[in-house]
């Protein structure tokens, strides 16, 4: 590890914060240090804002022809996969994600940019019939300069999934990172500089949440804001622009139930429903955090997860074992402290439940992957976003029982459900509230195609897919009189 701080991307040069601060960034698998970073002030985020307007007024973007934008981004997403295993080492050690993940994460990246890389000179406007001498049509700009908040949890798809439409729309960004995890969207903007992306068109400041994010979320002069976290944070975030009635997407936090009835093929619930909670050690917005089972079939696949649970080798993420750690010692905490309130609460612990016991893993901040089984659907740890690698398992009787557990969340962001009968499967998928339905698998890929966002406090727009371009576009009528 090098003692030179990484920079911040203003402007297109690598720049120092404005007062020289920076701050250290951990390797969780170890607990070591892994790299120092710029700290962004609020006179960076303000130059950065400054820059992303001067390049919407720059020929060069602002007045480049939509396909040249698509050719930039194809150039940006072939770059991200000829880097795809420096990034995947980058991320699984700035993240403790497990290799794989890392790898899959860096594909998915690439396929933002490649997916709205072809929508860029495709988003057309309407006319509208007004009748004998009137022509009236829309027009879809660019809203502007987008501001970008992130989370941690996966940096670099999370940053490609907001930038990449962004983009595609000829809007500028500034993005700002977690303080946790902010490397491979600094690399990401090193990328998109070298690959043609004029100067101020992605700003990449990292920082903490309280000056960084704080001085973008409230910031006179940008025009949308996209915020991927918490729903504390959120609603901050929100408010902050609504002074400037900026509108926002919040994609914040979920409890999202998994559903399996007893004539579900067993076996592969079982390996969706452990992938759901278990992948990313559970620091997943869509987590399958929940699992609602029909109680014919409950002993069955408890003792099956269970068993799949126990065999789950959990380690350093580039040693690409099944499981990697926790990002913090703080969150390590608050995971634990969750599952000491549900034993409290009555749940009985079918797997995991405590740290792991082996030496070798040092100082690293890892836990187990855990079961919480006769969960009931008032106690706290069916109702509150744990972020770590702990299912809590809910038993029911029948379809109406499971809708009404599963919808008894303030949250709705995804939801599973596995049954053999599409009739049950359709009806849950009718009367679920939640942004996104999954029949017999949970996740398809990234899932770049698919509206992903949330129902209730998991937040609202949509992120994903044709329907993103929805916020980073604004509709213009123009009406004219003739003959
Ligand atoms: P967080 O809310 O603590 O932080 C998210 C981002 O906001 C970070 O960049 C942080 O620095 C910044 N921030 C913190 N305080 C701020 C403030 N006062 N003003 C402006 N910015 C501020 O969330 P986290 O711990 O990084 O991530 C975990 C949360 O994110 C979970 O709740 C998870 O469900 C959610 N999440 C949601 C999605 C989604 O797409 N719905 C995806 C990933 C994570």
């Amino acid at each position: 590890m090098s003692n030179r701080a990484e920079s911040l991307i203003v402007n297109g040069e690598r720049v120092a914060a404005s007062d020289g601060g920076t701050f250290e960034v951990f390797d969780p698998s170890s607990g070591d240090r892994l790299a120092i970073v710029a700290k962004a002030t609020k006179a960076d985020v303000d130059r950065a804002v400054q820059a992303a307007h001067a390049a919407l007024e720059s020929k060069t973007w602002g007045g480049a022809a939509p396909a040249e934008r698509g050719r930039i981004m194809n150039r940006i997403a072939q770059a991200l996969r000829d880097q795809a295993e420096d990034l995947a080492t980058l991320e699984s050690r700035d993240n403790g994600k497990p290799l794989r993940q890392a790898r899959t994460d860096v594909q998915v990246a690439a396929r933002y940019f490649e997916f709205f890389a072809g929508i860029a000179d495709k988003i057309m406007g309407h006319t509208i019939p007004l009748g004998p001498g009137f022509l009236d049509f829309t027009v879809r700009e660019p809203i502007g300069v987008s501001a970008q908040i992130v989370p941690w949890n996966y940096p670099i798809q999370i940053g490609a999934r907001g930038v990449a439409p962004a983009l595609a729309a000829g809007c500028a960004v500034v993005l700002k990172p977690s303080s946790e995890a902010p490397m491979t969207a600094l690399r990401l903007g090193e990328i998109a500089l070298a690959c043609g992306l004029p100067p101020g068109v992605l700003n990449v400041v990292p920082g903490t949440g309280s000056e960084a994010g704080v001085a973008l979320a409230s910031h006179p002069d940008i025009n949308q804001l996209t915020f991927t976290g918490s729903v504390d944070v959120g609603i901050a975030v929100a408010k902050m622009a609504a002074e400037n009635v900026v509108p926002v997407v919040m994609e914040l936090g979920g409890k999202s139930p998994n559903i399996v009835f007893a004539d579900a093929d067993l076996d592969l619930a079982t390996a969706g429903v452990s992938t759901a909670i278990f992948q990313n050690a559970g620091q997943t917005c869509s987590a399958g955090s929940r699992l609602l089972v029909e109680r014919k079939a409950h002993a069955a696949l408890v003792e099956r997860l269970a068993a799949r649970a126990k065999s789950m080798r959990v380690g350093p993420g580039v040693s690409d074992p099944d499981m990697g750690p926790i990002i913090s010692k703080r969150q390590l905490e608050t995971i634990e402290g969750y599952v000491k309130i549900g034993a409290g609460e009555g749940a009985t612990i079918a797997a995991g439940g405590q740290r792991p016991t082996d030496a070798s893993l040092g100082r690293g901040y890892y836990f187990q992957p855990t079961l919480l089984d006769g969960v009931s659907a008032g106690m706290r740890v069916a109702q509150e976003e744990i972020f770590g690698p702990v299912l809590a398992i809910i038993a029911f009787d029948d379809i109406e029982e499971a809708i009404a557990i599963a919808n008894r969340s303030q949250y709705g962001l995804v939801s599973g459900v596995w049954t053999r009968d599409i009739n049950k499967a359709m009806a849950v998928s009718s009367r679920i509230k939640a942004g996104q339905v999954y029949i017999n698998t949970y996740g398809a890929g990234g899932g770049v195609e698919l509206p992903f966002g949330g129902y209730k406090k998991s937040g609202y727009g949509r992120e994903k897919g044709l329907e993103s371009l929805a916020s980073y576009t604004q509709v213009k009528n123009v009406c004219i009189k003739f003959g």
